[in-house]
């Protein structure tokens, strides 16, 4: 064991005494932790004010009741949360998420991981999320409006534009931001910059549903290009068919790349050698806008075969984009993708790739990037929302599409500076150390809170 492995293990020792049954926020923790205690060990000011220490208790967790009718007059019980871990750079920011899965070790995790990736963007975001174990799918927009209003009669005390800025997340999608949104109008009175992914037409900005799929495509051309590599002609396997996986795939195609794959929870919708066309990739996006349609219904209407039970991973391609959700890429997925020649793996969802198929990925030397980098686009053009808030002045398309771009490439540079090695960028050191020393440095300057 090398002097950096026992640091890590004591660490890790410590927040196990404290932190019991909650695996996911412990792996979010360990990684973070491997990358930046040697930058620890090196500053005693860091050592001394204990910062990663501190930053493995969120700033507080607010749980409470979330009790609603449906449309037979049955009454529900939810849980709700709203995970405020860290504003030392700007205000609590992400998003709120609709699962009967979500837990508070799962938010704990995605929370801390928001606060580093908000801080790569540079802009002025803290770290949150929040959510409840409720599902929508199969629910009335009746059911969930109620929901939605219920929900937030309690949440809105805890944000506002200069406290928490909450967002959407999986099973929040456009229809419910205007609920929840719609409620804390009516609570409070005010129309301000409380919330992000708003409609366009009611202070939303132009790109954000885009933004986190074309952000990872941004991000992608870069990291080819330090190879001297475009995307021209690559076969990606992209995994999801939801807003992250849908915007990823049009900007792939539209940037020369065969798109090969999309898939859901049960099976994977395959496009050929070819790769799907532009025009499939729009019918698509009709078909799964609005009412929750699954991909096996749409195959025949977008002319692509439909396999059911299997992964996008079992598909060959250079390219590997999980845009679905956590977990969803594990270490036989891994040994698969390696198998067939596959050179990078990019995240798109929020720790979509296990430990253990990351240390698979690296012994077979492909290249991964983080989420916390990659995916960080769709919260850039939130923060990019509240600043046009902030001015009442919306900004155009392709303003926000610029700056995007510029936001991608600058998160991209700072992987490379933190994340140099001997053996090529380690996008996941990178990440770390680059989120971490921005918050650390804020929390230095505050002194000890
Ligand atoms: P959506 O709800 O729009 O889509 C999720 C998609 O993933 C659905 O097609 C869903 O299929 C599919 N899916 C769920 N579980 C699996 C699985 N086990 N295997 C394959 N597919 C699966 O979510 P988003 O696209 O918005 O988000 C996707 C991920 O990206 C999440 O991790 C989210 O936290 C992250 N993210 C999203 C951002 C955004 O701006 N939207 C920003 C940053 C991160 P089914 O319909 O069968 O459930």
């Amino acid at each position: 064991m090398s002097n950096g492995d026992d640091e890590l293990a004591r660490f890790l020792a410590r927040f196990d005494a404290h932190h019991q049954g909650l695996p996911e926020f412990r792996g979010a923790v360990a990684e973070v932790a491997a990358s930046v205690l040697p930058d620890i060990a090196a500053d005693s000011a860091l050592v001394r004010a204990r910062v990663l220490e501190r930053l493995t208790v969120p700033d507080r967790i607010i749980a409470f009741r979330v009790c609603w009718e449906d449309d037979a007059g049955e009454v529900h019980v939810n849980r709700g949360y709203r995970v405020q871990h860290s504003n030392a750079v700007g205000p609590y920011k992400g998003g709120l998420r609709f699962h009967p899965q979500v837990n508070l070790d799962t938010l704990q995790a995605l929370a801390f991981e928001q606060t580093f990736k908000n801080s790569l963007t540079g802009l002025p975001m803290g770290g949150a999320k929040g959510g409840a174990d409720f599902d929508p799918r199969g629910r009335s927009d009746a059911e969930i409006m109620r929901f939605c209003r219920a929900f937030m009669t309690e949440l809105y005390r805890h944000i506002g534009p200069d406290t928490d800025v909450p967002a959407g997340d999986l099973g929040v999608g456009a229809r419910e931001i205007g609920f929840l949104f719609g409620q804390y109008k009516h609570i409070t009175g005010t129309v301000t910059a409380a919330m992000t992914g708003k409609g366009v037409l009611w202070g939303g900005s132009q790109v954000r549903a885009e933004a986190t799929g074309y952000g990872v495509v941004y991000f992608l051309q870069h990291v080819l290009a330090r190879g001297q590599r475009t995307l021209e002609g690559l076969g990606v396997a992209v995994s999801g068919a939801g807003n992250v996986a849908l915007h990823a795939a049009e900007k792939l195609c539209a940037s020369g790349a065969r798109v090969l794959t999309l898939s859901d929870s049960r099976g994977t919708l395959e496009a050929g050698p070819g790769g799907f066309a532009a025009e499939q990739l729009a019918r698509l996006k009709e078909l799964r806008t609005g009412e929750y349609r699954a991909l096996a219904d749409c195959a025949a209407a977008v002319g692509a075969r439909y396999v059911a039970g299997q992964k996008a991973w079992a598909t060959s391609c250079d390219i590997a984009m999980p845009c679905a959700t956590q977990n969803e890429l594990d270490e036989n997925d891994a040994r698969t993708l390696a198998a067939n020649g596959c050179r990078w793996v990019i995240e798109g969802a929020n720790l979509p790739v296990t430990a253990a198929a990351r240390a698979m990925l690296r012994s077979n030397s492909i290249v991964f990037v983080p989420g916390k980098a990659a995916n960080a686009g769709g919260v850039a053009v939130s923060g990019l929302e509240i600043t046009q808030n902030r001015m009442s002045l919306p900004w155009e398309r392709a303003d926000i599409d610029q700056r995007l771009q510029h936001i991608m490439s600058r998160i991209h540079d700072q992987c490379v500076q933190y994340g140099e090695t001997p053996d090529g960028v380690d996008y996941s050191l990178g990440a770390n150390r680059a989120g971490f020393r921005r918050v650390a440095r804020a929390m230095l300057a505050f002194g000890i809170q």
